[in-house]
């Protein structure tokens, strides 16, 4: 039998916004020591804005007919800083690598639009680009283009929420991201997360978490937005992910689903979750 004070705890949980699973959930969140977060939509806010287009007059024409199938925040802002209409016939064998970028056939040639990565991996050549911001580059038949830098923002709750966690003896934070190793760094010291993993491809965000997980005496919870983080909030000790804006997919995996994307719903259900067990009073 579950005792009373399980339910009160998971009903205290639900009144301030956080919808645990189960009481064996609740328990085990009193003991999390380690938290993974994934960066982009968790820590940041997922709204990129392009900052600055540089290369070939085509450069953002040839962006926007690249992302013009994708779902990924990427494709949105630099859809919405072409504002024109897509003539769809022109784009042929569309295919999104995740972690890299966009390939596709534009008028029977192929087009790139993505990371260092995606241009290296074809061997066309590119500029170092020095700019702060996430930066797609484009390539148009074999040949560099041009680039576009996007940049996110900062959700204001994530760092009160990392100095939050600190203040419950929880200083083992991370966060994983397929975004470069600059960005990520910068984005960490301003939220004040100790760890950063970059340059990641979505497996590589698993074996990473099961590196954490296999620490002994680790208590691992992974927080995601839901998108392409299903596998890491199934394989973690307890997968928190963001119901508002998450996918059913992501809602199913599951262990805790925040109703909004206020990151300080952690620390706030952790505290319950202690408070639950007599730890904290
Ligand atoms: P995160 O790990 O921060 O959540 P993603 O795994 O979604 O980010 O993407 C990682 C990187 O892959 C991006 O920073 C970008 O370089 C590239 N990328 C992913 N999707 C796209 C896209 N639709 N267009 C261009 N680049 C993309
Ligand atoms: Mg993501």
């Amino acid at each position: 039998s579950v005792p009373l004070g399980v339910f009160a705890g998971i009903g205290s949980a639900s009144r301030v916004g956080a919808l645990v699973k189960g009481g064996n959930y609740l328990e085990l969140l009193s003991d999390v020591n380690c938290i993974i977060f994934d960066k982009t939509g968790t820590i940041t806010k997922g709204n990129f804005s392009v900052s600055k287009v540089e290369g070939n007059s085509n450069t953002l024409e040839f962006a926007a007919y690249a992302e013009s199938y994708s779902n990924h925040p990427i494709a949105q802002s630099i859809l919405k800083k072409y504002d024109k209409k897509i003539d769809f016939k022109r784009v042929e064998n569309y295919k999104e690598l995740a972690g890299f970028g966009i390939q596709v056939d534009l008028d029977g040639k192929q087009l790139l639009a993505g990371n260092q990565k995606l241009l290296a991996n074809e061997n066309i050549e590119h500029p170092e680009v020095y700019e702060i911001g996430t930066i797609i580059y484009v390539a148009y038949d074999h040949n560099y283009i041009g680039y576009i830098v996007i940049s996110d923002e900062l959700k204001e709750t994530s760092k009160q929420a990392m100095d939050e966690l600190s203040n419950l003896g929880i200083t083992n934070t991370v966060m994983l991201t397929g975004d470069r190793n600059e960005v990520a760094t910068q984005i960490a010291n301003d939220v004040h997360i100790k760890n950063v993993h970059a340059q990641l491809l979505p497996q590589d965000k698993v074996s990473i978490l099961e590196q954490y997980l296999g620490q002994s005496g680790n208590t691992v919870a992974f927080v995601g937005d839901g998108i392409n983080d299903a596998p890491a909030l199934m394989r973690s000790d307890i997968g928190i992910s963001m119901g508002g804006i998450g996918s059913d997919v992501a809602i199913e995996a599951s262990d805790i689903v925040l109703m909004n994307d206020d990151l300080t719903l952690i620390p706030k259900t952790i505290k319950i979750s202690k408070k639950t067990k007599g730890i904290l009073m």
